[in-house]
């Protein structure tokens, strides 16, 4: 039997993402252990992805993967960042935080919309070899805000974001499309392989 994985996400979509590039790994979602969700305490995204992994691994005894992502606008000094699920007051209200974006860019030319998406995923393994130490890796996808939104795919901020040379917007993309180009595609391609050798599962075995 393979080893057990925590993904400490509450995103389905997330969990969906992670468990098709993790094939040969048993992987369980945070409700299966009884941990509704995390903290996100700081205000940086390898703290607070380090901070989620730590303490998933810590209550559940099992090795943890954590993310935490955001979007940077150039303009706005790299907001909203760490606080973008609530950028606009209520956590998660995506139509909201696209709506104060869009004015926070009202008027600006493209050449001034320009953003990037980052992602940071985390592995800790509290009671394991890992010990205190925690791996970490980093993704980011840059491109700009277009002036209004498109598209009815995805979530947050997706149909908004254009990715670098592109022309359709993130929520424009067939999902597959996004998952392989996303911030988080291009994290999680570093972290697999580091799991993959931690764990001691090799990229044929099955589950
Ligand atoms: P978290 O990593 O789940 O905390 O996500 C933080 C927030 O960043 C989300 O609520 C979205 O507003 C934004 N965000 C992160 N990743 C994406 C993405 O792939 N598309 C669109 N918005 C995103």
């Amino acid at each position: 039997m393979s080893p057990r994985l925590l993904v400490a996400t509450a995103n389905e979509g997330k969990l969906r993402e992670i468990r098709a590039l993790l094939q040969g790994i048993a992987l369980v979602g945070l409700r299966e252990v009884g941990i509704d969700d995390l903290d996100e305490p700081w205000d940086d995204f390898v703290a607070n992805a380090v901070a989620k992994a730590r303490e998933a691994s810590r209550r559940s005894g099992l090795p943890a993967l954590a993310d935490d992502s955001g979007l940077c606008v150039d303009r706005l000094g790299g907001a909203p960042g760490v606080f973008s699920a609530r950028f606009a007051g209520a956590h998660g209200d995506d139509n909201a935080n696209r709506t104060r974006l869009l004015r926070c860019l009202e008027g600006l030319p493209g050449p001034l919309r320009g953003a990037r998406f980052r992602c940071v995923v985390a592995l800790a393994d509290h009671r394991g070899p890992l010990g205190p130490r925690v791996l970490r890796v980093q993704g980011t996808c840059q491109g700009h805000i277009a002036p209004e939104p498109r598209g009815d795919q995805g979530f947050g901020f997706d149909p908004l974001f254009v990715l670098e040379g592109a022309s359709r917007t993130l929520a424009e993309l067939p999902p597959d499309e996004k998952n392989h180009r996303s911030h988080r595609a291009h994290a999680l391609a570093r972290m697999v392989p580091l799991v993959r050798g931690y764990l001691g599962v090799g990229w044929n075995s099955s589950v």
